[in-house]
This record gives structure tokens, C-alpha cells and sequence, in this order.
């Protein structure tokens, strides 16, 4: 019994427990001065204001881990590029629903697809005379069926012009 205590005195009074201490201090250390840096380079990525990224970097320098898991709960839950992409992304969608195709003639909102203007006739877009397909006018021949357009020409040199409203 005594020899067993003798031994884990031994062991616990080792030289190497002051050294395993160390070890791992340092490797927290560096585990710590890690976080900082993974947070200031998430940060960045996330936050616009320079301010708010340098708080970040110090609340997880000061704290540390503490400040690091705390960013972690607090920061934005997207990337500033993707902020920005879904910006994007929305602003088209809504310029396409605001630019609305108008009669040149009578000024009509009118579809795209529209080979003519519903409210004063005039025609929009020519038609092949072979398939009756809805031809661009600046096509020398119908890709459909490939029959020469300059044939069933029907003069129509302005197509539907694309109107911004506001
Ligand atoms: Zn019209
Ligand atoms: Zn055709």
C-alpha cells in the first residue's frame, strides 16, 4: 500500500507533468492565436463595416476561445459576395418586371411574342408566309423552315421598343 502511494507521488512530483503543462499551453496557444485569425478572416467576408470586424478580431483576442465561440453564434449568417449576388439577382428581377415592351405606334404594352399590336393593328413582327412563325426582323431567312423571309416580307423595319417605367 505504501509502495503504491510512494509511486503516485513519484509520478505526480515527475519533472515531465511540468513539461506536459507546457505543451499544452502552448498548444493552446497557438489553437487561441488560431481562432483570432480565423475570425478575423471570416470577418472580413462577412462584415462591411471595418469597425465591427476589428471588434470581432478583438472580443476573440481578449476572450480567448470565449470570444471566438461568441463571434461564432453573433456573425452574419451570409457571405458579404452572396449579399451582394442576391442583390443583384433581385434588382434584375425587378427590372425585368418593370420594362414592359410598348406599340411604337399607339404606345400599347405589348409581349414579346407578339406579332402585332392588339389595339391598332400594326403589325410588330413579321410571320414566315410558310410555317407562320414569329420571325425577328433582322432574319434573312426563317430558322424554322428555312424558307428566304425578303420573299413574305412585310416591311416592318421597328420592332416593339423596350420601355423602362418607373
Ligand atoms: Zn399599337
Ligand atoms: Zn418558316
Amino acid at each position: 500500500m505504501e509502495n503504491t502511494f510512494e509511486t503516485v507521488r513519484q509520478i505526480l512530483g515527475s519533472p515531465l507533468w511540468g513539461v506536459a503543462g507546457r505543451v499544452v499551453l502552448v498548444a493552446l496557444g497557438i489553437l487561441w492565436l488560431a481562432l483570432v485569425f480565423w475570425t478575423f478572416k471570416d470577418a472580413r467576408q462577412r462584415i462591411e463595416d471595418k469597425l465591427v470586424v476589428v471588434v470581432a478580431v478583438l472580443t476573440s483576442l481578449v476572450f480567448p476561445f470565449i470570444g471566438s465561440l461568441v463571434y461564432l453564434i453573433l456573425r452574419p449568417a451570409e457571405y458579404l459576395m452572396d449579399a451582394k449576388e442576391r442583390e443583384l439577382e433581385i434588382l434584375a428581377m425587378e427590372q425585368e418586371l418593370r420594362s414592359v415592351r410598348i406599340c411604337p405606334n399607339c404606345r400599347e404594352p405589348v409581349r414579346e411574342e407578339f406579332v402585332a399590336c392588339p389595339k391598332c393593328r400594326r403589325p410588330l413582327r413579321d410571320t414566315c408566309a410558310s410555317c407562320g412563325r414569329p420571325l425577328e426582323y433582322w432574319w434573312k431567312l426563317c430558322p424554322y423552315c428555312g424558307r428566304d423571309v425578303i420573299a413574305s416580307h412585310r416591311g416592318v423595319e421597328e420592332t416593339a421598343e423596350l420601355l423602362e417605367v418607373n
